[in-house]
């Protein structure tokens, strides 16, 4: 029991101090109950000459609440305040013991100790309201005024209504009787907010408040002797002081017993103004009839006008919060919903078991209006985008931005309708909205989108699931080029997890999960293999080993290329130099993306790469493809422009796919031109094949590039590609992209360099 009660209070806790409290305030505070019980038995003794045992007491309790406050750094400000009110006891004590010695003062020198009881108020209050806020997060800036108003409004009641009705009470001199009156108003009011830290601060587990409430109101009930018995009761305090003293000396040594933190109902503050209101209305019209005081008017009238002020802040802070409110809720940019708002709304559907229909809409592109004109446009698209999509909704659908280019519409249902269709239709109305170019800087800018549309109607599905089946079925369209798709949970059951993919694949990009298999490259007129390509594969840990097709499109829809890029390009240049130390020297090409080109900082890091690992930048190859340069010419020109710059061979994949016009092979500083796989794989059997790829091969060798054939599977093409001069060869007739260590392999088992290739 004993360790049990040990393992309670705070480690260091002043045991010997507790101890010595307990042991002086428990009889001391039982001889002043006999006392003023039966003042015959213990004649001679008064309060001025118990002074310097509770002054000895009251700087006990400083010392534990200052060690206290010093101790803990959470509830700091609590203590502290509850430390400063312990302070303002004792000074008060301290005063009145100096002023007993001064002879003829009589029991006037009590008036500091009883002024010290009202003038506590505003460091324990604030204390206790702050002890309140760690439990409940709330947050007062107005504690004093509502304090203060309370004090005020039980002074008036007292002074109306009380002290008419206590004859001897009218015999005590004004400031005597106030400082009662005010002790006592001080008591209640603390009582009170001491006992919302255990009912509306979810306290109520922590012993400390119930030492506090108890402390506080031994404290009142020493009060309200004194007024009841017309000041003759004072002799009280001999009992609730050693109380108090003890009470709150247990409880700062005690361990705090954090609850969860719960919101108070925030009409609390509002219900307490009114409160004092109605009572110091009540008082001062009572006051008017029967003539009180004028100090008990001013109070009332003092506590009127301090509750009415809390009551306007209040207003202003609840305009205030419905102002956050709305904010909390509402897109910034285009001021439509926002994510939360839109969740809220399937919620709200579900709830009445309204069926409920989500399009969730990604304006295609959007990333390169933005990389190429600027953030101001790309926010100008989205408003645009915003203010276009807003006639296609029907009465009670929801419009809102879930985030960067994503927008979603939540509709209801009709219960009988068919969901599917009205689904497809709203995401049908949604993308024509869109079909017209949008003017943005003095451009037209045509911004489709890709729409997913899911609806709750089959089966019940949480808001957060509804979100991610409209998510899968809007990829599922923007692989397919746009559009509307809908979801369908046999076709999509497999791709539901791409949400969860590609947090993966956010992780694998950290945990080197992604590794190089690399494709050698020979020379079709030598058979020497002069260099690789460096293929991404991702090495999952459950499904196995991924090709680029199953995650690369993940990686550009999700912002993951530029992080992919630099991982494989780390790789592929640390690979190249290792095998150039072990005398392989091996020209190593690495794929780029579309955004790798917007990307202005990637030739300094491209730079930066070579150095460290001390590679010659022509061992160097970059590909891009032709679709990339047309997204955003400038851009894209200039950052090929700064690689080339380096030293690195730029090459442009997939030759002959794209559109682009034979002017950028005049243009880029392009080196090197690798032939699609569909004209190596037509390349014998279609003779207008046959004659693109000659003249291309003739126009590229005039233009100083080499040509790199891919996809070469079988001889008689490469027999062919050789009679068209073609330079260098890459296909699975060689190699299909190896481990680097099974490349080495396989280039010791080509042994001689000319045994793939003969003549
Ligand atoms: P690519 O750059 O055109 O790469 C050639 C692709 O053709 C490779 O597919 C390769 O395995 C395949 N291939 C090679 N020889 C033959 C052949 O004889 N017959 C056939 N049918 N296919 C052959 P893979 O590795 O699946 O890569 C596909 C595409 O993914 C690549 O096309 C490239 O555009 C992209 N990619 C691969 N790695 C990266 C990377 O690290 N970064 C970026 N941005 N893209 C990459
Ligand atoms: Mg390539
Ligand atoms: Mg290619």
């Amino acid at each position: 029991m004993a360790g049990r009660m040990r393992s309670r209070l705070l480690p260091g806790a002043p045991r010997w101090l507790l101890g010595l409290l307990v042991l002086v305030a428990v009889p001391f505070s039982l001889f002043g109950a006999v006392r003023v019980l039966r003042p015959a038995l213990v004649a001679g003794t008064s309060l001025v000459t118990d002074l310097p045992l509770v002054l000895a007491m009251h700087v006990l309790l400083l010392a534990v609440l200052a060690w206290r406050a010093r101790r803990v750094t959470t509830e700091r400000a609590v203590w502290n305040r509850l430390a400063l009110g312990a302070g303002v006891y004792a000074a008060g004590m301290l005063a009145a013991g100096v002023l007993a010695l001064v002879p003829g003062t009589g029991d006037a020198a009590l008036v500091p100790a009883l002024w010290a009881g009202v003038a506590v108020f505003p460091f324990w209050y604030g204390g206790i309201v702050r002890w309140n806020r760690y439990g409940t997060s709330l947050a007062d800036p107005n504690d004093v005024l509502n304090g203060s108003a309370a004090v005020l409004a039980v002074v008036a009641v007292l002074d109306v209504f009380v002290v008419p009705a206590v004859p001897s009470l009218s015999l005590l001199p004004w400031w005597e009787l106030q400082a009662l009156v005010g002790q006592f108003a001080v008591c209640f009011v603390l009582v009170g907010t001491a006992l919302t830290l255990p009912f509306l601060g979810a306290m109520g587990r922590d012993p400390r408040t119930w030492l506090v409430v108890a402390a506080l109101t031994a404290d009142m009930c020493a009060a309200a002797a004194a007024l009841a018995t017309g000041g003759r009761g004072a002799g009280w305090v001999a009992v609730s002081h050693p109380l108090l003293v003890v009470c709150f000396a247990v409880a700062a040594t005690l361990r705090s017993r954090r609850a969860a933190p719960q919101p108070t109902d925030p009409a609390a503050a509002t219900i307490g103004a009114y409160v004092v209101i109605v009572a110091a209305t009540a008082t001062l019209l009572t006051g008017a009839l029967i003539g009180a005081g004028t100090g008990a008017v001013w109070c009332a009238g003092l506590a009127a006008v301090a509750a009415g002020t809390r009551l306007a802040v209040n207003v202003r802070e609840i305009a205030a919060l419905a102002v956050t409110r709305r904010e909390a809720l509402t897109d910034e940019l285009t001021g439509l919903a926002n994510r939360r708002a839109l969740l809220r709304r399937v919620e709200e559907l579900s709830a009445e078991g309204t069926p409920v229909a989500l399009a969730l809409l990604d304006v295609d592109k959007f990333k390169e209006v933005n990389d190429a004109l600027g953030h101001a446009a790309g926010d100008d698209l989205l408003r645009l985008v915003a203010r276009r999509l807003e006639p296609a909704l029907r009465a009670g659908d929801v419009l809102g931005r879930l985030g960067g280019d994503e927008f979603a519409v939540v509709a209801a249902l009709e219960p009988n309708a068919p969901a599917a269709d009205v689904a497809l239709a709203l995401g049908a109305r949604l993308h024509e909205r869109l079909a017209e170019p949008f003017p943005v800087e003095g451009m037209f800018v045509h911004a489709s989108a890709s729409i997913g549309v899911a609806s709750t109607d089959d089966d019940v599905v949480r808001p957060t699931h509804l979100l991610r089946r409209a998510d899968v079925a809007m990829y599922d369209a923007k692989r397919s080029g746009g559009g509307v798709a809908l979801y369908d949970s046999r076709r999509h059951a497999d791709s539901s997890g791409h949400l969860a993919l590609v947090e993966e694949l956010r992780r694998a990009l950290t945990d080197g999960q992604l590794v190089l298999h690399h494709q050698p490259q020979l020379d079709v007129a030598t058979g020497h293999v002069s260099g690789v390509e460096a293929l991404v594969r991702w090495a999952h840990p459950e499904r196995g080993l991924l090709h680029p097709g199953d995650f690369l499109p993940l990686a550009e829809v999700h912002g993951l290329m530029g992080a992919l890029t630099e991982t494989v390009l780390a790789q592929a240049v640390a690979q190249a130099a290792e095998w150039q130390s072990q005398g392989l020297d091996l020209r190593m090409s690495v794929n780029l993306s579309a955004s790798n080109l917007l990307d202005v900082g990637l030739p300094g890091r491209v730079a930066q790469l070579l150095d460290a690992h001390g590679l010659a930048p022509a061992a160097l190859v970059l590909e891009v493809t032709e679709s990339v340069l047309i997204t955003d010419p400038d851009r894209s020109l200039a950052v090929v422009g700064a690689l080339a710059q380096l030293g690195a061979t730029v090459s442009i994949d997939d030759f002959g796919t794209g559109y682009s016009s034979l002017a950028y092979l005049r243009d880029l500083p392009v080196a090197e031109l690798k032939l699609d796989r569909s004209f190596t794989a037509d390349l014998l059997t279609d003779r207008r094949t046959e004659a693109i790829v000659a003249s291309t091969i003739e126009l590229a060798h005039r233009l100083g590039l080499r040509v790199v054939a891919e996809g070469v599977e079988d001889e008689p093409t490469l027999r062919h590609l050789r009679t068209l001069d073609c330079d260098v060869s890459q296909g699975y007739l060689h190699a299909r992209p190896l481990p680097a260590g099974d490349l080495v392999a396989w280039l010791a088992d080509q042994g001689a360099p000319r045994t793939a290739v003969t003549r």
